[in-house]
C-alpha cells in the first residue's frame, strides 16, 4: 500500500518541552523506528508539521533588531530543512538500504482565503496568560487558549495543490521515501502578473497532507500525533476513544478548531475521495493503525455502529 503519514509538530516536540535542537533529534530518532516499521511493509511518503519549530525561528529572529524579521513562509522553508534532515538522518539509521529523500516543498493558496481575517493555526511555545496578553500587546501577535495555556495564532489557509507533486510522484514510482510538504508546504500564490510569491501564513500539515495524500492516489493516510486516537467527549470524565467509524459518522461530533478538528477533517476528506484508510492515532502505534488494530480509523466501508476502544 502506499501510506501518506503526516506527523503532527508536537510528536517533534512535546507540549511544554524546551525547545532544544537535542530534544527534537531524540523525539525524530524515536517516531523514526515507528515510521520506519510501517515503512519496511508498505510505501511511505512522510510529511510533518512545524508549529512549535517556525514559532521558535520567529522568536529567535526578534532577537536580532538589526536584521528585521524574516517573514513567515521564509521561516516556514527554513523549519523544512531543519526538520527534514533530523528525519532524513534518523529514517536512513533505521533504513539503511532504504532509497529515502528529503524535497522542499510548495503548496498553493488563494490569497483570499478567508483565514487571513482569522488567524487560528498555533505557532510557536506555551505562555501564560500575563505573558500572552503582553506578547499581543508589544508585538501585535494575536494569541489563543490552547488547553491551559496560549500560544500565538497565524492564518492557516486552505491547500489548493502541491507544487511539487509530479516529482514527488517520480521519485515514489521508483522506490523511494520521500520526507516532503513539512509544516504544509511553504505557501505560496501567484501575483497579478503571474509569478509566484511567498505568503505571510502557515497551511495546516493535516489539510496539505490530505491533498498530497489525494492527489497520489495513496491507499492509507496516516494522521499521527500524541493522543491514541480521536475521542468524543474530549477532556471529560465520559471521554471515550473511536476505533472505526464512517465519515458521516465522525461528522456527528464537533471536534477542536486548530488540533483535533483538522485531522478528522483531513481523514474524512481523503476516505470520501477514495482513499481506503484515514486513520489518526499515536505515532507509536503507527503501523497497527494501518493494521486497523489501533487508533481511529475511518473508513467509508465500515459497517454498523461507531466502534470504541
Ligand atoms: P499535532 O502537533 O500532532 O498536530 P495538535 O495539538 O494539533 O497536535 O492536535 C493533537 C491534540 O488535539 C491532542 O494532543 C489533544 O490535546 C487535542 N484534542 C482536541 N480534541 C481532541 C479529541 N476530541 N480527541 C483527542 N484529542 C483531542
Ligand atoms: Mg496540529
Amino acid at each position: 500500500m502506499l501510506v501518506v503519514i503526516a506527523l503532527g509538530g508536537n510528536a517533534i516536540l512535546q507540549r511544554g518541552e524546551p525547545l532544544e535542537a537535542e530534544n527534537q533529534k531524540r523525539n525524530i530518532e524515536t517516531a523514526a523506528k515507528a515510521i520506519a516499521k510501517v515503512a519496511r511493509e508498505h510505501t511511505v511518503v512522510l510529511t510533518h508539521g512545524n508549529g512549535p519549530q517556525v514559532g521558535l525561528l520567529a522568536l529567535q529572529n526578534e532577537a536580532y533588531p538589526d536584521v528585521s524579521n524574516y517573514p513567515l513562509d521564509v521561516l516556514g522553508a527554513e523549519t523544512q530543512g531543519m526538520i527534514g534532515y533530523e528525519f532524513e538522518k534518523a529514517l536512513r539509521n533505521e533504513l539503511p538500504d532504504a532509497h529515502i529523500a528529503g524535497l522542499f516543498t510548495q503548496t498553493v493558496v488563494d490569497t483570499q482565503d478567508p483565514a487571513f481575517s482569522s488567524p487560528d493555526k498555533f505557532v510557536g511555545p506555551i505562555y501564560s496568560q500575563e505573558q500572552a496578553t503582553e506578547l499581543a500587546r508589544t508585538k501585535g501577535y494575536f494569541m489563543k487558549a490552547d488547553g491551559e495555556f496560549f500560544r500565538r495564532v497565524v492564518p492557516s489557509p486552505m491547500p489548493k495543490s502541491i507544487v511539487e507533486l509530479n516529482s514527488i510522484k517520480q521519485l515514489v514510482d521508483n522506490g523511494t521515501m520521500v520526507i516532503c510538504t513539512g509544516g504544509g508546504g511553504v505557501p505560496v500564490a501567484r501575483d497579478e502578473s503571474g509569478k509566484w510569491q511567498g505568503v505571510e501564513a502557515v497551511v495546516d500539515k493535516d489539510r496539505a497532507s490530505t491533498v498530497l495524500a489525494i492527489d497520489l492516489k495513496a491507499d492509507a493516510l496516516l494522521v499521527l500525533t500524541d493522543v491514541e486516537g480521536v475521542a468524543i467527549n474530549w477532556g471529560k470524565p465520559d471521554q471515550k476513544t473511536i476505533k472505526t467509524a464512517t465519515p458521516e459518522q465522525m461528522e456527528e461530533h464537533g471536534f477542536a478548531a486548530g488540533s483535533m478538528g483538522p485531522k478528522v477533517e483531513a481523514a474524512n476528506a481523503f476516505v470520501r475521495s477514495g482513499g481506503k484508510i484515514g486513520g489518526i492515532g499515536s505515532l507509536a502505534q503507527a503501523l497497527e493503525i494501518v493494521n486497523g488494530q489501533a487508533g481511529t480509523v475511518i473508513r467509508a466501508d465500515h459497517n454498523g455502529e461507531v466502534d470504541y476502544h
